[in-house]
């Protein structure tokens, strides 16, 4: 079973006559996140009421099934998962009819020991619909004796080990909560309502907030746990922090660059990373050229601090979908193609900078060097804002097996060789912490530098 490769995005409202819209724009802002699925479960006069499907969110939900979702409440999820577990019953929010009500849950990151948790809530008779790991969370609180939900998160919360930022629906409040070791992004805010009233909001990424109009109030802190409702917003912690763990790769690919994680601009800190990349691997060239999206930010700090003039060097067709994500090889290499336009006029007899965020497969880059050359570049110095990924992520992030990561098994010299570049040169893991302002103590690099911040309960094994 496979079940932690979950790429996903939450959202949260509470005190809005127009809570499941709200919920609908914030999850639309977040697609990037997951394009798999999407719900959304609203607290209606009569109990929640849920709507669920596979697709895009603009395609999940119509007018009529938004209007179906009243409430002054809601929760919603957005989920892209890699391993053919996603069937209908896995769309999250996940609900449950609990001791004092109904409960709805939808979750961002991967448990890492939701597989032992899952075999002794089994054992123990609980029936499992889904394969996921947030239906562990539904059967430890359905087991907890107390009736108070807010004590039950805070019994169960620390029995799980590995990253979750999630938020919990109930019949009269909104529960928010990320993992001590703050693995996820998780924000709070507030906007104003139609009604002259205040919403809270919670969301993965602040990007949601921008287009529904909210204020970022803060970061929901790694082991807080947040109770709101007509009494108001509550904070307490539900476990310390052993130490730090954010993930790296927000920084460097997953989160939106109009976002702030960790409480620094995403597009920022990308700019700092090509800066830094220029300055630990400077070579001379006419342009220096972004993959689009991905290394966009990245290469106007390149350029910047280089120097070397920044042209949209690539065009990008917005209209397919990420290629990363096609599910077979062929179309994968097909795609980079109906995706990306190099302009032979600007490129032609130049010496060009390519600059992405990061290399995986290293399957698109070869692709997109190949395409560079044939519109006449002279040299292509390939440049990449992260380090080498030489390991899987088991904390929420979509990475291959180690076995199919090039840089797991090839040295960069043999990855130059395969991708056909003149040069070939990847961001220092001190260059990358630098540039998002962070330590190594504080961050989870761990697809960077192997050091996984928690016990992986035998994932690793199936992943090499
Ligand atoms: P490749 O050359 O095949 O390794 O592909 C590299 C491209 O994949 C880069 O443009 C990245 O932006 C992109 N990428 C890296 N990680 C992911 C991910 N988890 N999901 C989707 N795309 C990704």
């Amino acid at each position: 079973m496979k079940a932690w490769h979950d790429e996903c995005a939450v959202m949260g409202v509470w005190n809005d006559s127009e809570a499941a819209q709200m919920a609908y724009l914030g999850l639309y802002a977040q697609q990037h996140r997951g394009q798999e699925s999407a719900g959304i479960v609203a607290l209606s006069e009569n109990g929640h009421v849920a709507h669920k499907g596979m697709g895009l969110v603009g395609d999940v939900f119509s007018e009529e099934s938004l209007n179906h979702l009243q409430g002054l409440a809601s929760i919603g999820h957005v989920r892209y998962s890699t391993t053919g577990e996603s069937f209908v019953t896995n769309i999250q929010p996940l609900t449950a009819r609990l001791f004092n009500g109904p409960v709805a849950i939808a979750h961002n990151g991967n448990i890492v020991n939701s597989i032992s948790l899952r075999r002794q809530l089994i054992r123990d008779g609980a029936i499992f619909q889904g394969t996921n790991d947030t239906e562990c969370v539904l059967h430890l609180l359905a087991k907890n004796p107390s009736d108070n939900l807010m004590a039950c998160m805070k019994e169960v919360l620390p029995q799980l080990v590995g990253a979750f930022s999630m938020v919990v629906l109930s019949h009269d409040r909104l529960i928010a909560a990320r993992d001590p070791y703050g693995f996820r992004p998780l924000v709070l805010g507030e906007r104003p309502t139609k009604d002259g009233g205040t919403a809270f909001v919670v969301a993965s990424e602040s990007c949601a907030f921008d287009l529904i109009g909210a204020q970022l109030i803060r970061e929901i802190e790694p082991g807080e746990i947040i109770c709101i409702s007509d009494k108001g917003l509550e904070s307490s912690r539900f476990a310390e922090s052993p130490r730090l763990a954010k993930c790296v790769f927000e920084h460097v690919y997953f989160a939106r660059p109009d976002s702030f994680v960790f409480g620094e601009s995403v597009y920022q800190s990308r700019q700092r990373m090509g800066e830094v990349l220029s300055q630990e691997s400077g070579v001379e060239a006419d342009m220096v050229i972004p993959v689009p999206d991905s290394g966009v930010p990245a290469s106007i700090g390149y350029s910047r601090k280089s120097g070397i003039p920044f042209e949209l060097g690539i065009i990008r067709n917005h209209y397919i979908g990420r290629t990363f994500i096609q599910p077979s090889q062929s179309i994968r290499s097909f795609g980079v193609k109906i995706k990306l336009n190099p302009q032979a006029h600007l490129i032609k007899g130049k010496r060009v900078v390519v600059v992405d965020d990061s290399l995986v497969r290293g399957t698109t880059s070869q692709k997109i060097i190949r395409l560079v050359r044939a519109a006449g570049a002279k040299e292509v110095h390939f440049r990449l804002a992260s380090p080498p990924t030489t390991g899987p992520c088991f904390y929420g992030v979509d990475t291959p097996k180690k076995s199919q990561l090039i840089a797991s098994k090839m040295s960069t010299e043999d990855i130059r060789k395969f991708i056909d570049a003149d040069t070939l040169a990847y961001l220092s893991i001190e260059g990358m912490l630098k540039a998002v302002k962070g330590s190594v103590d504080e961050y989870c690099a761990a697809c960077f530098d192997g050091k996984y911040p928690t016990g992986l309960f035998g994932l690793d094994e199936s992943e090499s």
